[in-house]
């Protein structure tokens, strides 16, 4: 079908973009996918490559990007996005959200389309507030650790919004907070792939710190949601999408001892520098402009997601090591 609308989801080999690509496959759009596989893996969306409306551009935005035809749409979701692989890769972190994120607006401008910008709740840093709401400006630390992805976060903000408002360009900017699903990689070393693979292999579980530090997890899905109807509202300010539902990571980690049935215990390792002890969205706005709020419950989405885990090849689940860094 010659119109359909098209659009270039960066990431697209990644746990959110591939997550994206189906959804935008199921809309009956045209899907250009592109990744540099540092941290996606092709799995994730071999399935769609059959389609004759998806195809796929192994290409690293970080250098200039070419994309033949017309665009109507840029999702930008390429980076890495776990604190392990910032201090594995951080230049490469630095690189996509900044140089990369450049590149596509100088895209989106001569394709005239309208880019959306995966940002995070990690722009607030360690805050002093919870809820964060939208308006709260962070408390980050630029030279620790996650410097590297919360200012190239930020720094994407900021050009994003210079192209809005100096060019005119159509963008979005949506705040993700801790989401979790099936395609997350289970070796990435984030908390919950990291509590279900050592269930899986039967080793405690790691819980840094005293674990009184709290997280708020979104399943995939409601967050595809989200970021589907931020696209196509006319709100061009940062909006968070996450799930409200705080926990403590201790209490997090007894959760998933519950459902994997393990025997192993919690373990507590040295709290990560600059970790933050609290991160919860306040999502007034998104309820507001986009009628949007989390439909599926923790207890709901970890079953789906230990399922997933549960299925993967065993060289899989005991492999530990994060990143295909030599690629
Ligand atoms: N965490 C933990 N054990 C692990 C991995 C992470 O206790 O094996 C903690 C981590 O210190 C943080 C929280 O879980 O407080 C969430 O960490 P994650 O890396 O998933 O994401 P973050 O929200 O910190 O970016």
């Amino acid at each position: 079908m010659a119109n359909r609308k098209r659009v270039l989801i960066t990431g697209a080999a990644g746990f959110l973009g591939s997550h994206l690509c189906d959804r935008f496959i199921k809309e009956g759009f045209h899907v250009i996918g592109m990744d540099n596989l540092i941290t996606g893996d092709m799995r994730n969306i071999e399935h769609l490559f059959k389609l004759e409306n998806f195809e796929f551009y192994h290409h690293d935005v970080s250098t200039y990007v070419f994309v033949p035809g017309e665009l109507d749409y840029i999702l930008h979701f390429a980076s890495p996005a776990s604190p392990i692989d910032y201090l594995k890769i951080p230049i490469q972190t630095l690189k996509v959200g900044s140089l990369g994120t450049h590149n596509l607006l100088g895209l989106a401008r001569v394709k005239k389309a309208r880019m959306l910008i995966a940002s995070t709740s990690e722009v607030y840093g360690d805050p002093s507030v919870n809820p964060q709401p939208e308006e709260y400006w962070g408390n980050v630390n630029p030279i620790g650790p996650r410097g590297v992805y919360d200012e190239a976060k930020r720094f994407q903000e900021a050009i994003t919004m210079a192209y809005h408002t100096f060019h005119s360009l159509e963008t979005r900017i949506v705040r993700i907070f801790n989401t979790y699903g099936p395609r997350m990689r289970l070796n990435d070393g984030r908390v919950l792939p990291a509590f279900i693979g050592q269930a899986l292999r039967g080793e405690p579980l790691t819980v840094f710190g005293d674990g009184s530090q709290t997280r708020s997890f979104c399943y995939v899905d409601d967050l595809v949601e989200g970021i589907y109807r931020l696209l196509f509202s006319d709100y061009a300010m940062p909006v968070n999408i996450g799930n409200p539902d705080e926990i403590t990571i201790r209490e997090f980690g007894e959760e998933i001892i519950k459902l994997t049935g393990t025997d192993q215990q919690l373990i507590s390792l040295p709290l990560p520098t600059d970790d933050p002890k609290q991160r919860r969205p306040d999502i007034t706005k998104a309820r507001a402009l986009l009628g949007w709020e989390p439909k599926v419950a923790r207890a709901e989405g970890l079953k789906i997601t230990y399922e997933y885990f549960k299925s993967l090849p065993e060289k899989d689940i005991q492999h530990k090591s994060f990143t295909n860094y030599s690629k």
